[in-house]
């Protein structure tokens, strides 16, 4: 294995005990990037410089006979709507192209103190919105396992530089299921932690009740670990709970035996690729070989969860988005030559020029449902069914640990297929939706391929319960070897070395 392949533990035992710097380290993961960022377009911006002098920090801590900490030294990638001071945040839109912030984001603070190195910032579909980063103002970013396929989204940029060796790890964000359907389509953990455990100080907004930050990471180990870092209440953030933050590693025992595990059958329905339902009940047989008592039940109303995000998370995105207008900050639409704007004019141009299709569509979508006549009829009924799917939530964990389903219907798929379609696009957060909606943290973890493409299962508990999904995670990935698996990725050099032409498409 290359020094890129390995997890961020292993490196860090490397640094910890001088067999690597953190300079080498940092060094492998960016001739990776050099040699493959070509192919997967991951980032939108690269942070070499910074990366190396942090590096340096650290290995002259080390030699300083500091005690470094879990992560220090080890590369980290974050999604572009994280704020880095004097580090172009985009979300990948037009409208913030060459917004610079003037401070970071409460998990970027806590990244740097722990001594990790940042790379750059990475691609994701324009303020988060999508499934496949097609919606990237910039450029989609290809899935490592097969160049013809999105990796997913939003976080796609995330997702597929850890899986490709761009990053060790990386931090993404989940409103709908951003972190988790790119992680299972690229075939890494993802974890969407409870509302509230991670802060959001420093994310751009898309939909408030609803986005939370988490890591992707290549292994279990890796995700507790991450988690340790970012956890814990922030006066910044409103929504930040004051709650203690235990230890996570300390749930990776590898023993679930006795842990009561929920299959909700509404989650194996239409819709589902038949070969992916294998995969998934192959995992769950699995987990009942391990010793957990696996039971299936009900989720009434999950069927709703769908439409329901369609209105509270536009109807949020829609007023959140109301700030780019062109005065403030980011983009603002200049008249030509002889002509004129008055400010309606400004704005209007700003915003027509500044959003691309998919977020107007939100826009639409949100300011529909909250305007007058119709904010009792959508937005107020939607608030209504969330709450009965909480209730549905609330009741099945009275009775199992963790709830488990396939975290995708389908793995990744090809660029174009779904783009021109928003509603079968939407379809593919159908099984993670329903986790925001109630508030709740889940994982998605590799449980197999389909045709050489990734195949991940979602472990769902409740709310604060990332313990108990961590150990569910951690005993399956131990007696399983998916999480071993890299995408066979050439790299410019190697490809050109074959004598064949780079670039899968
Ligand atoms: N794909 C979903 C959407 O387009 C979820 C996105 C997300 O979690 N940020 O809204």
């Amino acid at each position: 294995m290359e020094i890129y392949d390995l997890t961020a533990h292993e490196l860090a035992e490397y640094i910890q005990k001088g067999e690597l710097s953190a300079e080498e380290v940092t060094r492998a993961v960016f001739s990776r990037i050099h040699e493959v960022e070509e192919e997967v377009q991951a980032y939108v911006t690269l942070t070499e410089e910074k990366a190396y002098a942090q590096a340096r920090y650290v290995d002259e801590q080390r030699r300083a006979g500091k005690k470094l900490g879990p992560l220090a030294g080890i590369p980290v990638g974050i999604k572009d709507n994280m704020c880095t001071k004097g580090i172009r945040t985009t979300c990948s839109s037009r409208i913030l192209e060459n917004f610079v912030p003037p401070y970071n984001a409460t998990v970027v603070e806590k990244l740097e103190a722990a001594g990790a190195v940042m790379t750059g910032k990475l691609n994701m579909d324009e303020f988060a919105m999508g499934s496949s980063t097609e919606n990237s103002a910039f450029f989609p970013t290809r899935n490592p396992w097969n160049l013809d396929c999105v990796p997913g989204g939003s976080s796609g940029g995330p997702a597929a530089a850890v899986a490709a060796g761009e990053a060790i790890y990386a931090l993404g964000s989940d409103t709908g299921g951003s972190i988790r359907q790119p992680a299972s389509l690229c075939g890494i953990v993802g974890m969407k932690p409870t509302y509230g455990l991670v802060s959001r100080y420093g994310l751009v907004a898309f939909a408030s009740s609803l986005d939370q930050i988490g890591p992707f990471t290549k292994d279990v180990r890796d995700c507790a670990l991450v988690l340790n870092l970012i956890a814990g209440h922030d006066p910044m953030d409103s929504t930040s709970v004051p709650n203690p933050v235990p230890d996570y590693t300390s749930f990776l025992t590898g023993d679930i035996k006795g842990v009561k595990i929920g299959v909700p059958r509404e989650f194996f329905g239409e819709g589902l690729d038949p070969r992916v339902a294998e995969m998934v009940r192959n995992a769950i047989d699995k987990l009942a070989d391990l010793g957990a008592i696996v039971e299936e039940c009900s989720f009434p109303y999950a069927e709703y969860a769908l439409p329901v995000y369609y209105i509270i998370a536009p109807a949020e995105a829609s007023s959140n988005l109301a700030r780019y207008d062109g005065v403030c900050y980011g983009y603002r639409a200049v008249p030509e030559k002889g002509e004129k704007y008055d400010i309606i004019e400004m704005y209007m141009k700003t915003r027509s020029e500044g959003f691309g299709a998919e977020v107007k569509r939100r826009i639409m979508l949100g300011t529909y449902a909250l305007s007058s006549g119709y904010y009792d009829a959508y937005y107020l009924k939607a608030l209504k069914v969330r709450t009965l799917i909480k209730d549905d939530f609330a009741r099945l964990f009275e009775n199992y640990d963790v709830l488990v389903s396939p975290t995708s219907p389908t793995p990744a798929f090809r660029f174009g297929e779904k783009a021109n379609d928003p509603l079968t696009m939407y379809l593919s957060d159908i099984y993670t939706i329903p986790v925001n909606l109630a508030g709740i943290p889940a994982l998605s973890i590799p449980c197999g391929f389909v045709d050489g493409l990734p195949v991940g299962l979602h472990l769902m508990g409740p709310a604060f319960g990332e313990g108990i999904i961590l150990k569910v995670a951690y005993a399956y990935e131990q007696n399983t070897s998916y999480h071993r698996a890299r995408p066979p990725l050439q790299g410019r050099e190697k490809v050109k070395a074959n004598g064949k032409t780079s670039g899968g498409r």
